[in-house]
């Protein structure tokens, strides 16, 4: 084995022992954890490593560099897009990410609902990101996701699309708070669209520094990076 392939290895077995514990202590099950190792600048002999080991959701940020990758690496990996999204590379995005973790607006829902239909996909997941932080002021709010007042009406509406599967929430926790209180308010957004929505269920939540804080709170995506690749 190549020093750099122990390295992921080892990294990725001390995750996936920290996601069993929480998900231990939240009394929930390891396959209603989804774990997506999020491969955004690391080269692409990293994302080899990470298939060799088995990994096969993987976490992008930008077209340019995504959209390469997903072209050079097998098709069973399913490519889950997480960045701010511009309207003009939705086309692109279209074509490679299986499950889209960052609509924020209607616009780009059903503009990317169009371009599946145009590709003949015929349901692309996606989740609404949501902000959590307190005010929009806050700097750290420029990561965007939709208020938590628009969101009945925007679930609504994007569930009315044609293309679009739309799963569940999304949120990163604010810089500034604790990630504990962040996503017991995910948690509770969670459960008040579910009520009215039920098939929007699932949480996207968690990175390296606060997955288990996710994990308690309901999360059943969890999106990973340096703990198991390392500093950018
Ligand atoms: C970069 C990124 C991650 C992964 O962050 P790490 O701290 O490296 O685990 C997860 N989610 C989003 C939206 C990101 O931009």
């Amino acid at each position: 084995m190549s020093a750099r392939k122990s390295e992921i290895s080892a990294a990725l077995a001390s995750v996936e022992s920290r996601i069993s514990k929480a998900v231990f202590a939240a009394g929930r099950l390891r396959s209603d954890v989804k774990l997506i190792v999020v491969t955004k600048t690391f080269p692409l002999t990293d994302l080899e490593i990470c298939y060799e080991l088995g990994l096969r959701e993987f976490g992008e940020n930008r077209d340019q560099e995504g959209s390469v990758k997903a072209l050079e690496l097998p098709s069973d990996i399913n490519w889950h897009f997480q960045g701010q999204i511009q309207s003009n590379k939705l086309k692109s995005i279209a074509t490679w990410a299986d499950v889209v973790h960052s609509i924020d607006n209607f616009a780009h829902a059903s503009k990317l609902s169009a371009l599946s239909t145009d590709l003949g996909m015929s349901s692309k997941e996606v989740f609404i990101q949501v902000s959590l932080d307190t005010n929009k002021s806050d700097p750290s709010s420029e990561r965007g996701g939709a208020w938590p007042s628009e969101l009945a009406t925007l679930t609504e509406q994007i569930l009315e699309l044609p293309s679009l599967d739309l799963i569940g929430l999304m949120a990163v926790a604010p810089l500034n708070a604790s990630p504990d209180l962040a996503f017991e308010k995910l948690f509770q957004i969670s459960s008040e669209i579910r009520s009215d929505f039920p098939t929007v269920n699932r949480i996207s939540a968690g990175m390296s520094n606060d997955f288990e804080a996710a994990i308690l709170h309901g999360a059943t995506h969890i999106r990973i990076g340096s703990q198991i690749l390392g500093l950018r």
